[in-house]
């Protein structure tokens, strides 16, 4: 979206930022050029979850989860976070963003019968998934309650739900939860977190921005904002500044696309060659879970069912499914019973699917953001994998052109052979 729509509904904004943003923009640029946020990966060994000094439940939990040592991200955000500091918080997929509001968020929570703690993300699986993290993260800590709330599902069943659990944390698109929110179903008045997953997309969105700013001037004015996205555009920045009080804003290598071991490649090929090429690359490569992309329902279905007669088991998710659909399609894949799903662009974003090792962009994506989150599905938290874009015209080998020059990475052409060991965990 352009800068100048970014700026249409600005004025609905709280606005509670005092320093001039051409200020603020260069303050954080040199934060930056300091490398303070900066770092390497791998130079996280040294750290320990330990050294945030986190309640023994939250502890017990992350040891039960099996992370042995914080990422990147984490360590360099949970301890601003868990004392309550407001975070702008940006870093590729599968770097573990989802944990750092998690558990910063159940560091501090103090549970009641109130709400404490409001996550709002753009889509019902995401909202789903993270209400699981919640869960995951909370099994030592009885008394947090989380409860996830989206469209689609009729609303009277989460108003009940509402009011016989009373959660401490509340899950939820925008538009479901301003409804409950203008029901009266949902009280803000107490709420000290409010968190923003995949902030960038929901604050673009101009309908989804007014959900979400609305629901905002429902919360009291001290709380905690907690900002997060692989990729923030700067004319998104502005908005997400307005939304925060003196943030600490984390940026982790957003100029380069080095998924950590994520292998990319192109096929430049005709529209009528893709079907053959997928055939091909479907019998040579070795996959746990692969998603192929497409750019429209209709070529969903048509390729779902092209895959499923070629004996490729495989399965179709879009936003246009039933809500029950979804989520059990979702469920589906989550839990390894089908390996192969089409999709469009519903899955491309914060969805983790932690065997997908192959992405397919069998329609190349529309610009360079949506390269970076589809094919952040494969590769998750420094896991090996692959990513093969076909180009077939201009505008796709534009968008490849784009992802290079933007992430400083080389994608190359596929190679006749590609090594299984160099996208697969031995
Ligand atoms: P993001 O939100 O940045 O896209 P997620 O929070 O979804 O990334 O994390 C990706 C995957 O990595 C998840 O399966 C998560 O459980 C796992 N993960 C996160 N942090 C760690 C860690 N410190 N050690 C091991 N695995 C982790």
């Amino acid at each position: 979206m352009s800068a100048d729509k970014a700026d249409e509904s600005d004025d609905d904004l709280v606005d509670y930022e005092e320093v001039p943003e051409a200020e603020k923009e260069a303050e954080a640029e040199k934060e930056k050029e300091k490398g303070g946020a900066k770092g390497s990966y791998t130079t996280l060994h040294s750290s320990s979850f330990r050294d945030f000094l986190l309640k023994a439940e939250v502890m017990r939990a992350i040891g039960d989860a099996g992370f042995e040592h914080p990422s990147e991200v984490q360590h360099n955000a949970i301890p601003a976070a868990m004392v309550g500091t407001d975070l702008i918080c940006q870093a590729k997929s599968g770097m573990g963003k989802t944990a750092v509001f998690v558990i910063s968020t159940l560091q501090q929570i103090q549970p009641s019968s109130d709400v404490d703690t409001l996550v709002m993300c753009h889509t019902r699986e995401l909202a789903f998934q993270i209400c699981a993290e919640f869960e995951r993260f909370a099994r030592y800590l009885p008394k947090v309650n989380v409860a996830v709330v989206y469209g689609g599902v009729p609303v009277m069943q989460q108003v009940s739900m509402l009011r016989q659990e009373r959660p401490n944390v509340v899950v939820g698109t925008p538009g479901r939860v301003l409804d409950l929110v203008q029901r009266g179903e949902l009280r803000l008045d107490n709420v000290k977190r409010f968190i923003l997953d995949e902030c960038d997309n929901m604050l673009d969105q101009l309908d989804m921005r007014k959900q979400v700013q609305e629901t905002f001037k429902r919360t009291p004015h001290d709380k905690q904002v907690m900002l997060f996205s692989a990729t923030i555009p700067s004319s998104v920045k502005p908005i997400c500044r307005k939304l925060c009080k003196n943030p600490q804003e984390i940026y982790i290598d957003d100029k380069l696309l080095t998924l950590h071991g994520l292998q990319q490649h192109y096929v430049k090929l005709r529209e009528d060659e893709k079907n053959r090429k997928l055939n091909d690359l479907m019998d040579a490569l070795d996959f746990n879970q692969v998603v192929i992309f497409v750019k429209s329902r209709q070529r969903a279905y048509q390729l779902d069912k092209l895959l499923r007669a070629c004996a490729f088991p495989s399965m179709v998710i879009h936003a246009g499914m039933r809500q029950e659909e979804r989520l059990a399609r979702f469920k589906k894949f989550k839990d390894y019973k089908c390996r192969i799903l089409v999709s469009t662009n519903l899955f491309g974003r914060g969805v983790d699917i932690e065997r997908v090792n192959i992405v397919i962009n069998y329609d190349m994506a529309q610009n360079s953001d949506e390269y970076l989150h589809r094919v952040g599905r494969a590769g998750r938290f420094g896991t090996k994998g692959l990513s093969i874009s076909f180009v077939s015209n201009s505008d796709d080998a534009r968008v490849l052109e784009d992802v290079q020059d933007r992430f400083e990475v080389k994608i190359t052409t596929l190679p006749d052979e590609v090594e299984t060991s160099s996208y697969m965990a031995s």
